[in-house]
C-alpha cells in the first residue's frame, strides 16, 4: 500500500491537532487527497515520509527561495546555535538584517522585526489607524493578509459594501470597517473614499498578488492607488510578504515605482525560520512603542537564530544573476507548459512573473479574483493528483502560488514537463 506512514501519522495527528495540520491548507482538502507528510527536504526535493520524492513547486509558501536546507544558511545557523537561540535582548544580527532590508527597500526608515506576516500586517494596520486617527480601511478581494482579524473579511452583496466576517470569531462591527474592492479596480477604490470622507485610514495591497494564484497588477493601478491615498491623506500598506525578496532584491515596489508608506515582509526575509517585519516612513514608525503611543511587541521578536537565517539568506542573493537565472528557469517552465497545453488545446492561463505563477484552468484572462474563481477547480484537483503521483509537489490548491528556487535545475523542470504531458494526457 502506498503512503502508509502518511496515513498512519494523519490518523494520530487527527486525534491531538484540528484537522491533522496547523494549516488548513496543509490538509490537501481542495485537492481531495489525504495529506502527506515530509520527513525531509535537500535543495529542490522534499521527502515524504513514506520515502517518496518530489521536486517542490510549494517552497514552505514561498520563503524557500534558495531551495531547502542550503549549506551556507546551515553553517550560519549551526554557529549560531552554539550560541544560544534567545535572549528577549537586543541583538546586533537584527541590526545588521534591518539595515540590509532598509537598504534595499528605502521606503521602509525604520523597520520592526516580528514572527509572522500575519503579525506584519496585523501590526502595519494598528500603526497606519493610530496615524491617521481613523479606523476604516480598504483591502481587495482574493488578497490575504495573514489571519488578523480586520483581513478576514469579504466583500458584501453588491459590488461595493461594507465587509461581512469570512470567518466564524469575527466580530461583524470589526468586518464592518473593512471596507473591499477587486483587484485592479481604481474606479472601486475612489469609489470608497468618496463614500467614506477622512474615515480610511489605509489601502493594504499585495503589488502582486499571490493568494488567489498569482495576478499581476495591470499598468498604473499600484501608482493609481498611490495617488488616490495621497489625495486623501490615507497611507499605502505594501503587503510584500510574498514579492518581498522573491521578485527581486527588495521590494515589488522597486519594480512597478510605487513608494508605500508602509511595507510588510515576511517568508523570504526569515529564509524559513518565523520572521516577518514591518517598516516605512521614519514618521510614522515613530508613532511606535516606545517611541510613540501605538503598542506593539514580541518576545521572540527578532530572534537571534532566525535573524541569522534571514541574513544568511539574503547575502546569497545579493550575488549577481540570481533572480536573472531564477526568471529564466520560471519562464522556461511557463513556456513548455503553454506549448503542451495549446498542442492539446486545454483552456488555461499562466500568470508568471519572476519566480512565481500559476496555471489556472480557465480560459478567460485572470485579473482579478471574480476571474480567478471562474477556474475550473475539479481539473485542477486532478492535475494535482497526477503530478503528484509523478513526483512533483504543486500547491494543493488553484489559488496559490507555484515557486522555483536557485536549487531547480533544468532537469527539474524536464521532469515536471514531462510529468505534466502525462497528467494533462489523462485529463484531456
Ligand atoms: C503568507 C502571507 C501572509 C501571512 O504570513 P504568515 O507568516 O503566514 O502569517 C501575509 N500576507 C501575504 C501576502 C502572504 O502571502
Amino acid at each position: 500500500m502506498k503512503n502508509v506512514k502518511s496515513k498512519r501519522l494523519f490518523a494520530e495527528a487527527k486525534k491531538v491537532i484540528p484537522g491533522g495540520v496547523n494549516s488548513p491548507v496543509r490538509a490537501f482538502r481542495a485537492v481531495g487527497l489525504e495529506p502527506l507528510f515530509v520527513s525531509k527536504a535537500r535543495g529542490s526535493k522534499v521527502y515524504d515520509a513514506d520515502g517518496g520524492i518530489y521536486i517542490d513547486y510549494v517552497s514552505s509558501w514561498g520563503p524557500m527561495i534558495l531551495g531547502h536546507a542550503n549549506r551556507h544558511v546551515r553553517k550560519a545557523m549551526s554557529r549560531a546555535l552554539s550560541r544560544g537561540w534567545s535572549y528577549g535582548a537586543a541583538t546586533e544580527l537584527e541590526v545588521r538584517l534591518a539595515q540590509k532590508i532598509s537598504k534595499a527597500i528605502p521606503s521602509m526608515e525604520l523597520v520592526r522585526m516580528v514572527s509572522s506576516g500575519t503579525e506584519a500586517a496585523m501590526s502595519a494596520l494598528r500603526v497606519a489607524r493610530g496615524f491617521t486617527g481613523r479606523d476604516k480601511i480598504i483591502k481587495f478581494e482574493g488578497c490575504y493578509h495573514g489571519h488578523a482579524d480586520s483581513f478576514l473579511v469579504k466583500a458584501g452583496s453588491g459590488a461595493i459594501t461594507f465587509g461581512v466576517p469570512d470567518s466564524a470569531g469575527v466580530p461583524q462591527p470589526l468586518a464592518a470597517i473593512t471596507l473591499v474592492a477587486p483587484y485592479n479596480d481604481l474606479e472601486a477604490v475612489s469609489t470608497l473614499f468618496h463614500q467614506n470622507p477622512s474615515q480610511i485610514a489605509c489601502v493594504i495591497v499585495e503589488p502582486v498578488a499571490g493568494n488567489m494564484g498569482v495576478v499581476l497588477p495591470r499598468q498604473g493601478f499600484l501608482k493609481g492607488l498611490e495617488e488616490i491615498c495621497h489625495n486623501n491623506s490615507a497611507l499605502l500598506i505594501f503587503d510584500e510578504v510574498i514579492t518581498g525578496f522573491r521578485l527581486i532584491y527588495g521590494g515589488g515596489q522597486k519594480i512597478f515605482d510605487v513608494t508605500p508608506d508602509l511595507t510588510c515582509l515576511g517568508k523570504v526575509i526569515g529564509g524559513g525560520m518565523p520572521v516577518g517585519a514591518y517598516g516605512g516612513r521614519r514618521e510614522v514608525m515613530e508613532k511606535i512603542a516606545p517611541l510613540g503611543p501605538i503598542y506593539q511587541a514580541g518576545t521572540l521578536s527578532g530572534n537571534p537564530l532566525a535573524m541569522t537565517c534571514g541574513l544568511a539568506t539574503l547575502e546569497l542573493l545579493q550575488q549577481k544573476g540570481v533572480y536573472k537565472k531564477l526568471e529564466l528557469m520560471t519562464k522556461g517552465l511557463c513556456q513548455g507548459l503553454e506549448d503542451l497545453v495549446s498542442q492539446k488545446g486545454v483552456q488555461v492561463r499562466i500568470n508568471q512573473i519572476g519566480s512565481m505563477f500559476t496555471l489556472f484552468f480557465t480560459g478567460e484572462e485572470v485579473f482579478d479574483y471574480g476571474s480567478a474563481k471562474k477556474s475550473d477547480t475539479n481539473q485542477y484537483a486532478k492535475y494535482f493528483q497526477r503530478m503528484l503521483q509523478a513526483g512533483v509537489w504543486l500547491p494543493p490548491s488553484q489559488f496559490e502560488a507555484c515557486f522555483i528556487s536557485l536549487a531547480h535545475s533544468r532537469k527539474d523542470v524536464e521532469n515536471t514537463l514531462k510529468a505534466a504531458v502525462d497528467a494533462l494526457d489523462a485529463l484531456f
